[in-house]
């Protein structure tokens, strides 16, 4: 073989590499304990989640108030975004939350609902954030969150 020829098959494995880590899906090793809980979650509900499409980061996101979002990648899959600030501030209850919301967007293919309970709470965790109803979510209120989440 020559070498121009050594040198271009050179060039096709590194494209082939570069183009297979873009389809790779992998979750940041911070993330995964609640990618691990959210699958658990909706085991115990009977609900099945395919959940190998998703990956998931951390990363500095320089958006006002956006504590994470669910990215739709060229390839087909999808990623769970979270903001760097937000992570190293938030407790284990609101890194759940943000998570498990994220991934009714990714996972469960979700919209937004800002339905709103005779209370004020709402009535749904994939509430916009920006509506008028309550959330909160705490050792009382997650299970029911999560029974509707996976409903
Ligand atoms: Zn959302």
């Amino acid at each position: 073989m020559k070498t121009t020829q050594i040198f271009a098959l050179c060039l096709l494995f590194l494209s082939l590499a570069a183009c297979n880590k873009e389809n790779e899906v992998s979750v940041n090793a911070d993330l995964q304990p609640y990618f691990d809980s959210f699958a658990a979650e909706a085991k115990a509900r009977n609900r099945s989640v395919e959940m190998g499409h998703v990956s998931g980061d951390i990363a500095v996101l320089n958006e006002n108030n956006v504590a994470a979002k669910c990215q739709s990648l060229a390839s087909g899959h999808k990623n769970v975004l979270v903001d760097e600030k937000f992570w190293k501030t938030a407790d284990a209850m609101a890194r759940e939350m943000v998570v498990f919301h994220e991934l009714g967007h990714c996972a469960l293919s979700r919209p937004h609902t800002d339905a709103t309970k005779a209370d004020g709470s709402c009535e749904s965790m994939m509430q916009s954030g920006t509506g008028l109803c309550k959330m909160i979510y705490n050792s009382k209120t997650r299970s029911a969150y999560l029974d509707e989440l996976f409903k």
